[in-house]
């Protein structure tokens, strides 16, 4: 059973990356963005206030995205593993989801990190801007995406090394497929 946790700054190619690594390892893709998207998509009032947060390149309350996260997984059926991306992006969504894992028994999950130069970020996320749709793919709010990825989300890095947690840290430049590559091969050496 492989737990893994994709990590990195917005733009560094979570998405990508987690769906084809899914499909590689047969595990369940979540991504917390995108269970938020769907909330917004609903129109309700909880929608509205998570668009606020997001268009502005802002978190969530760890409250909030700790109960959809959690009831989301408790509803999967037939579990063989996950791969979750855009998620912990705090100390707290870490410390809390090491608890939930332990207390399902399950392994905790490989942090994989993926490093990618800030200049080409923004220029990836500017490039996305044009086909996205997404209301945060825009400069001001990618520049506060990245604030808030060194200050509230990089350091899971230091908590991970701090508690001996499994993590591996891959250069996620050059094409699609040489990351996908250098993933498996970061990942199969570290999930034994
Ligand atoms: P993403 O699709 O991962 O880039 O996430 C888009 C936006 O959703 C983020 O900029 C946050 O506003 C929100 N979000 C996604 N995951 C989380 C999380 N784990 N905690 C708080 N906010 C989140």
């Amino acid at each position: 059973m492989l737990n893994l946790l994709i990590f990195g700054a917005p733009g560094s190619g979570k998405g990508t990356q987690s769906k084809f690594l899914a499909r590689h390892y047969g595990i369940e893709h979540i991504s917390t963005g995108d269970l938020l998207r769907e909330e917004v998509a609903k129109d309700s009032e909880m929608g509205h206030e998570i668009e606020a947060l997001i268009s502005r390149g802002n978190l969530v309350p760890d409250e909030l995205i700790l109960r959809i996260l959690f009831d989301h997984i408790n509803g999967i059926k037939d579990y063989k593993g996950l791969i979750l991306d855009g998620f912990p992006r705090t100390i707290v969504q870490a410390e809390e989801l090491v608890k939930e894992f332990d207390k399902k028994g399950w392994k905790i999950p490989l942090l994989v990190v993926l490093e990618v130069p800030e200049e080409e970020l923004m220029e990836r996320l500017l490039e996305r801007s044009k086909v996205s749709g997404r209301t945060d793919d825009n400069r001001e709010t990618i520049s506060n995406r990245f604030h808030i990825y060194r200050n509230q989300s990089e350091p899971i890095i230091s908590y991970f090394k701090e508690y001996g947690y499994p993590l591996v840290s891959i250069n996620g430049e050059g094409s699609i497929e040489e990351i996908t590559q250098k993933l498996i091969q970061g990942i199969d050496k570290n999930s034994k």
